[in-house]
C-alpha cells in the first residue's frame, strides 16, 4: 500500500479540526513511508495534506486538470505535477497510481470522487481498500445515507461495509492495510432474480 491517494476539499472548512487532521495524516503517511497521490492543489485541506506528506520524507504526486492548471491553483512544490485534458482523465490517472484511497473532509469534489471509486470497488473494477478520516463527524450524514441505502435495498451491507471510517489516521492507516474485498457481486435483485439476503 505505497500510494495513497487523498480526496479533500480545497477549501480548509470552517473548523481548525479540519486542517489540523490534514496535516496529521499528512505527516502520518510520510512516517510510514507512503507516497500521496491527489488533484494537484495547492489550496484548502489538499495543501495541509501535500505539505505534511512532504515534511515528513513522502512523495508527492499531483493530477490537474489543464483548465484547473491555467488557473495557477496548483501546488508550486510537488515530487511530480502531472497536467491531463479533463477530470476523467485525472480521476483515472489517481486510480491508477494508488493502492488505497482515503477522503478528508471536503465538498462536492470530494465526495463525487469517494462515491465513485467505492462505486467501481462494489462493481469489482478494482479491490483497493477506500477509508475516511471522519474528522468531527463530518461524514455522519453520509454514513447514515448510505446505511438507509441498504435498508431500502439500494445497496448491500457487505458494500456499504467496504467503506472503512476512523476518527484516527494511525488507525484508518491500520485498518486500510487489513481491508479484504467483500466476495459479492453488485446486483441485488439481479438477472436470475436472486435478492438480497438470499
Ligand atoms: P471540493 O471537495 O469540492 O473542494 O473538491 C475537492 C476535490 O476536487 C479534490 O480532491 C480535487 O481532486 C478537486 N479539486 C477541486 N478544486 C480544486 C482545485 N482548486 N485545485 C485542484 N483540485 C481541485
Amino acid at each position: 500500500m505505497k500510494n495513497i491517494c487523498v480526496f479533500c476539499g480545497s477549501s480548509p472548512g470552517s473548523r481548525p479540526e479540519y486542517a489540523q487532521a490534514a496535516e496529521a495524516l499528512g505527516l502520518e503517511m510520510g512516517r510510514r513511508g507512503h507516497n500521496l497521490v491527489f488533484g494537484g492543489g495547492g489550496v484548502g485541506l489538499m495543501g495541509v495534506v501535500a505539505d505534511s506528506v512532504l515534511a515528513a520524507g513522502g512523495e508527492a504526486l499531483g493530477v490537474i486538470p489543464e483548465a484547473l492548471f491555467r488557473k495557477d491553483v496548483a501546488h508550486k512544490g510537488l515530487t511530480e505535477l502531472r497536467v491531463v485534458e479533463s477530470m476523467h482523465e485525472r480521476k483515472a490517472a489517481m486510480v491508477e497510481a494508488s493502492h488505497a484511497f482515503i477522503a478528508l473532509p471536503g465538498g462536492m469534489g470530494t465526495l463525487e470522487e469517494l462515491l465513485e471509486v467505492l462505486t467501481w470497488a462494489q462493481l469489482g473494477f478494482h479491490s483497493k481498500p477506500v477509508g475516511i478520516l471522519d474528522v468531527g463527524g463530518y461524514f455522519h450524514h453520509l454514513l447514515a445515507l448510505l446505511d438507509h441505502g441498504v435498508s431500502q435495498r439500494f445497496l448491500r451491507a457487505e458494500h456499504r461495509d467496504m467503506l472503512i471510517s476512523s476518527e484516527d489516521p494511525g488507525e484508518l492507516l491500520d485498518q486500510l492495510v487489513a481491508f479484504e474485498p467483500p466476495a459479492v457481486d453488485k446486483w441485488i435483485d439481479g438477472p436470475g432474480g436472486r435478492s438480497l439476503g438470499s
